[in-house]
């Protein structure tokens, strides 16, 4: 398995019957699903919330709550177009969760019992008798393996096994951009709304971090810009992007957040599937080669899982979910 996203870890757990090496290029599970640390601040500066509507990710969601690993959220939620504010309850009857006390501790308690390797970037594969081996970005190979399974935004599956695949399913699923602003503050700033979606800005959300269950009270604000606008500046000079973010967020806040205690950016170039597909998972029998994530559903926590699942389910019919 390549890639330890919700999607990976999904299908790894799902795998009954087989041998799982799931390998992460980065230090820790969870992908997208993450939090950043930078004492005393804790910011979920990816995925935000998850509602559950299938089946099969409800019954998953209700036994990570009944593990602690998840809790409901429901924050005092504003509409921001201009200088008008406009107060909303479109969560009410359905439910958002998010994990707890961090967004990635979803990943790490899915991780808990897989065979993961850290910091392992796959670069390449290579067929050899029947198996596959894995060229790994530190020069060292792994492998021998029956089947490769590529979790991972779209770009990354197509230059692992996108020679085994008709290239446009691939490249035809666009990911756009986000950049993440982390604002710690020395005081909770007084406003009437905990999260806040922003309209014609190139600011698209705002959330007050520590509002969500189980995180320490300590003010920290994430910021995410719009996806379309940062598509736009996805190669600019990231010191631009930040200064005109912080002078927006400062506008929205109330307060000038260029002076908080802590700053930092984050750009994620490959955030949100643009269009999502729908088309569950993507598999090669003959040659053992799969994909799957979010892209190959709707882009979204709930599309990750259930496409780990899908593809789980049909290489290992026995699956249950
Ligand atoms: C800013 C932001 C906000 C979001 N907000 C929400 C939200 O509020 N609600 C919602 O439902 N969804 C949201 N999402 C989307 C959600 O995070 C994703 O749908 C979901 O986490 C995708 O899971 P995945 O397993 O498909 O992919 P990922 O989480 O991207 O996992 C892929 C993994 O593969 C690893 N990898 C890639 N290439 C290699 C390689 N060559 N070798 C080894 N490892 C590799 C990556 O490091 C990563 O860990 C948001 C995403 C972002 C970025």
């Amino acid at each position: 398995m390549v890639g330890a996203g919700l999607s990976g870890l999904v299908a790894a757990t799902n795998l009954h019957g087989h041998d799982v090496t799931v390998f992460e290029k980065s230090r820790g599970p969870g992908g997208r699903l993450s939090t950043r640390y930078a004492d005393p601040y804790r910011f979920d500066h990816g995925a935000q919330f998850f509602t559950a509507r299938s089946p099969a990710f409800q019954r998953f969601v209700a036994s990570l709550i009944g593990a602690g690993v998840v809790a409901g959220w429901s924050p005092l939620l504003a509409d921001i177009d201009g200088d008008g504010i406009t107060m909303s309850d479109p969560w009410s009857g359905n439910p958002h969760f998010v994990a707890v006390p961090g967004m990635n501790c979803l990943g790490q308690y899915l991780a808990a019992n897989l065979n993961l390797m850290r910091q392992a970037e796959v670069k390449a594969i290579h067929r050899d008798r029947a198996k596959w081996n894995l060229k790994l970005a530190d020069g060292t190979s792994a492998g021998p393996f029956d089947w490769v399974i590529a979790a991972t935004p779209p770009a990354q599956a197509d230059g692992l096994i996108g020679h085994y695949f008709e290239r446009t399913t691939l490249v035809k699923c666009q990911m756009q951009a986000c950049f993440a602003l982390m604002i710690g503050l020395d005081e909770q700033p007084r406003l009437p709304w905990q999260a806040a979606r922003v309209h014609n800005s190139p600011i698209a959300w705002i959330c007050q971090n520590n509002s969500k269950p189980g995180r320490a009270k300590v003010p920290a604000v994430v910021v995410h810009a719009d996806n379309d606008w940062s598509d736009r500046h996805v190669d600019d000079d990231q010191a631009e992007v930040r200064y005109v973010l912080l002078e927006e967020a400062s506008r929205l806040i109330g307060v000038d957040v260029s002076r908080a205690r802590h700053v930092a950016l984050h750009r994620w170039r490959y955030a949100k599937a643009r269009i999502g597909s729908n088309i569950g998972f993507l598999l090669n029998q003959k040659n053992k080669l799969a994909a799957c994530g979010d892209w190959c559903m709707d882009g979204r926590i709930e599309g990750a899982f259930n496409s780990g699942l899908q593809l789980a389910q049909s290489i290992s019919p026995a699956s249950s979910d």
